[in-house]
Formats: C-alpha cells, structure tokens, sequence
C-alpha cells in the first residue's frame, strides 16, 4: 500500500461510469478497506451504457443499476458527473491527486465499412440512433427521416437487432419505455413499413444471440422474413457445424430456419433478414440523399486461419431505401496524453495495465478496463471478470508501490480544483435526487422513467428554486 501524506490509503481515480467503471469500483473497494474511489463522468448521469445504449424496450436489463447504486452510495466512493476528463481534469492533475487512474470510458464512435457513399445524407451509425431513442444529451437533436418506409440496416449483431426492433414497435410498446417522448412520438408516426437487416455472411455466423432473435419473430405489428434459401447453411458452415458443440448456435440455426419456413401474416410491417449479401455502395440522388444499397451476394470461403470469409458471385442487387443505419460495431476514441491502438481501437494495455508505446512497459498508476480495453463485444456481464483482472492488478502493484506519487491528497483538494475551473460537478446523492424526478415524471405519465435529455435541464432541476419533472 503507498504511503501518502493525510491518508494511509489507495486513491484511486477512474474515469467513466459505465459497467467496467462501477465493477471495477466495487471490487477495489471490496478488496481494501483503506481504498477510496472518485469516478468522474462527461455526464451528470453514471451508468454509461446501461442507460444510453441497453434498449428501451429491455427495462429488466437495465436493473443491473441497483447494484451499481450500492457502490455508489459507499463511505468510500464519490461520484463527480459533468467532468469532463482532458479538459475539466487532465492526466497530469489525476497524478498529483491519485495514486491510480483507471480509464472505462467505453467505445464512443463507430466503425466504419469503407464503401462509398456512406457519407450519404440519410446514412447513419446506428450508434447515434441508439443514443437519439435512448435521449443522450449529445444526440437529442439528431435527425432521421423516418417519413421513409424503407429502412437498410447492416449487419446482424445485436445493436442491429435492437435498431430492427425499434423502427417496428408499436405506440403502446413505445410508451412502455423509457424512450423520451420526442422519439415515441417521431417513432408511432413513423412511415417505416419494410426494414432490412443485412448479413454479408450466413446464419451460422449470425453474431446476434437467440433471445434477441425470439423477440424479433414475436413482434406484434411485424412478421420476420427470412428466404429459406439464404437460411440454408453452406457447405463450409455444415462442415464447422458438425464439429461444434455450441449448442445455442445450433439453436439459433435451427431457429433461423423455422422462421423461414413460415408463412407472412397481415402484420402491417415486415422486418427482412437477409444473409450472404453484403453493401458495396450506398447510392444517392443529386441532393446526397440516400436512395438505394447495392448488395453483392456472398459465398464463403476459408482463410488459412479457419475462418469463413465472404466472396463476392458476381451477382448484385439493389434495394430501394432512403435511409440507412451502419450497425457494424462500436470503436473506442483516444484520450488525450493516454496511448491507443489504432488499429484495435482500443487503449494500448496488457490485461489492463496501460503501456508505455515507446517501451511496451507498463505506465506507473496507469490502467483501463472494458470496452476501451478490450473492444466492443459481450454483455454488460462480461465486463465484470475483465475489470476484476485490472482491479487486481492494480492492487498488486500498489502493494509493490508501483503507482503515481500524488502530493495533493486531501479529500476536499480535488473539489477545490473544480470549483477553482468554474466546474459544476454532480455528486451521487445529486443523481439520486434526478433519478426520483425521473421516476416521479414516468409515473405522472403512466412509464417507467422521464429521463432528462439535456445537461441544462438537470442542473436546473438540482439548483433551480422549483423541481419541475421532467
Ligand atoms: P457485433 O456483435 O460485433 O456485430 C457487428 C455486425 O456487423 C456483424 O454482423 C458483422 O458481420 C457486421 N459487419 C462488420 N463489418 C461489416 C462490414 N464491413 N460490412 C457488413 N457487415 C459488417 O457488434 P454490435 O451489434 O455493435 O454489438 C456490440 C456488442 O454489444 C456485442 O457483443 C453485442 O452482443 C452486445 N450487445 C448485446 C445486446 C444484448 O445483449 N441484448 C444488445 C446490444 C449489444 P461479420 O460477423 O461478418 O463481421
């Protein structure tokens, strides 16, 4: 354990509030009683993910919050939400105030396909349709023409599920939500009648998970449509297939392949899920609108390492659409004086442990965990191990007194250094009173949760003379 000059404890200082952020806290403080934790967020809401990517419509997902409250509510924890890391506190003032600094902030942007057009007027990352409906501060004015009726959507991951979903939810099942009442309102006036999710390989690589597939073929205004001959396996699928003992993938084939099989209904929009096709433009009119995709049909075929890639036929096809969400994966945003891996989009680290890029040793006091650790994939589950293994190692190495060697450790130093920059931080306790108007105006309204949709609006419920709900 360091020595330090008025505590006898770890400060640690983690920036993010998301899943990793608060798993990591926890079993920090869990671990050693001496240890105390300030996390810091952009926002003046923690939760990251949890509350502005789960989707809307999946509430119970969205419980994993109680337990992150006990954290919260801690002796030895402070939460400081709206401030922002690299401009309100920089790394340089986390090493006079903290032994430690753990980065959990998430992967922000979104990949990208590098095709042309993608730029289109009317061609989005879903990242920002998930963050719109989800009422983020910084998209609550994003625009997206739902006055289309048809809508592509690449790839076949979860987020596009989600995306899918969303665009074919009725009124009563929007108002279930927590969704913000401009996108209910934009959503139940939708023209979206025909949404295409689009798979560049087959159903045996289909990276969406078999409940998430449930929901779409039990859509109350929706039929599923899958072509039963893009549901068939190829022959290199059969063959990995017969070898493989994941048992929920041979589900979700089997699944797949009974939803082809079955005949439409009458339900007033039709969610198509393709495979085997893959966009190779997104083509536009004169104005640089969005008006159609152009998809070459796939086979698969092996590299050296085993794994199935696509080939083109040769063959091509054009859907008619004039708006397009890009949901092809998440990518982490470098942080100022923080090495990064370009290529992986991730910070440079080794189970955790930020490395120096020069010598590929690890940085003194220095650690990350979650998406910008590991890239954006799993659960908000899976992130728990993933920030045991960097809290462990981050309390190893204070034992071995490898940290940063802090000099302004007082409790109330680092409260006077934002109040010095003219920074209105928000503490735990100030959440909890926007989380009660929250849940207070959804109950006014018959829903689960008003969420505030501008950082503007929460300062004024926290400081104004009256607390109107939002
Ligand atoms: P993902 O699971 O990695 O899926 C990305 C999809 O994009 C894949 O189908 C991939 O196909 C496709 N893709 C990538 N590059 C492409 C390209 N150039 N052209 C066409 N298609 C392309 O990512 P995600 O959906 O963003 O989800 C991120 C993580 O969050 C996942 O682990 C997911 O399970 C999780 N999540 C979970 C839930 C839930 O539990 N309900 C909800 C949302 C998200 P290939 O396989 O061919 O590369």
């Amino acid at each position: 354990m360091p020595a330090s000059n008025t505590n006898d404890g770890l400060r640690v200082a983690i920036i993010g509030a998301g899943p990793a952020a608060f798993y990591a806290a926890d079993h920090l403080l869990k671990s050693n009683e001496g240890v105390t934790v300030d996390m810091f967020d952009r926002l003046p809401t923690p939760y990251g993910l949890v509350r502005a990517g789960v989707a809307p419509d999946h509430q119970k997902i969205k419980s994993v919050t109680k337990a992150f409250a006990l954290t919260g509510n801690d002796a030895r924890f402070r939460f400081f939400g709206n401030v922002e890391f690299g401009r309100d506190v920089t790394l340089e003032d986390i090493g006079e105030h903290y032994h430690q600094v753990l980065f959990a902030t998430g992967a922000q942007s979104d990949r990208k396909m590098g095709i042309p057009g993608e730029d289109l007027c009317g061609s989005h990352p879903a990242t920002e349709f998930v963050a719109w409906y989800n009422g983020h501060p910084d998209f609550r004015d994003s625009h997206f023409d739902l006055s289309q009726e048809t809508v592509v959507i690449v790839g076949v991951g979860n987020v596009a599920v989600d995306v899918a979903r969303i665009l074919c939810l009725s009124r009563a099942e929007l108002e279930a939500t927590d969704m913000p009442t401009y996108a209910v309102e934009a959503l139940s006036n939708s023209q979206v009648t025909s949404v295409y999710l689009v798979g560049r390989r087959g159903p045996a690589q289909a990276a969406f998970t078999t409940p998430e597939l449930k929901e779409l073929d039990e859509m109350e205004e929706a039929d599923l449509m899958i072509l039963p001959a893009e549901a068939e396996l190829d022959p290199l699928s059969v063959e990995d297939m017969a070898k493989s003992t994941d048992r929920l993938l041979v589900r979700k084939v089997e699944m797949i392949q009974a939803a082809a099989a079955k005949p439409a209904t009458d339900k007033p929009k039709k969610l198509y899920l393709r495979f085997f096709v893959g966009p190779t433009e997104i083509n536009g009119d004169q104005h640089g609108q969005v008006r159609s995709v152009t998809l070459a049909h796939n086979v698969l075929q092996r590299t050296e390492t085993g794994t199935l890639v696509t080939k083109a036929t040769g063959t091509t096809e054009t859907i008619e659409a004039g708006l397009v969400f890009r949901s092809v994966g998440y990518r982490g945003v470098p942080l100022p004086g923080v090495p990064f891996n370009e290529r992986q989009g991730v910070i440079l680290n080794a189970a955790g442990r930020v490395l120096d890029p020069k010598t590929e040793q690890p940085l003194p006091g220095v650690y990350t965990s979650g998406w910008i650790k590991r890239g954006p994939s799993g659960v908000i589950g899976t992130n728990k191990p993933d920030s045991v293994e960097t809290a462990n190692n981050m309390l190893e190495d204070a034992a071995a007194e490898r940290t940063f060697t802090p000099s302004k450790l007082e409790m109330g130093a680092i409260p006077a250094l934002l109040a010095s920059r003219g920074v209105r931080s928000v503490s735990f306790d100030e959440w909890q009173r926007l989380d009660a108007l929250e849940l207070a105006g959804g109950a006014a309204k018959g829903r689960p949760r008003a969420k505030f949709t501008s950082i503007g609006e929460m300062l004024a419920a926290l400081d104004g003379d009256a607390t109107p709900l939002p």
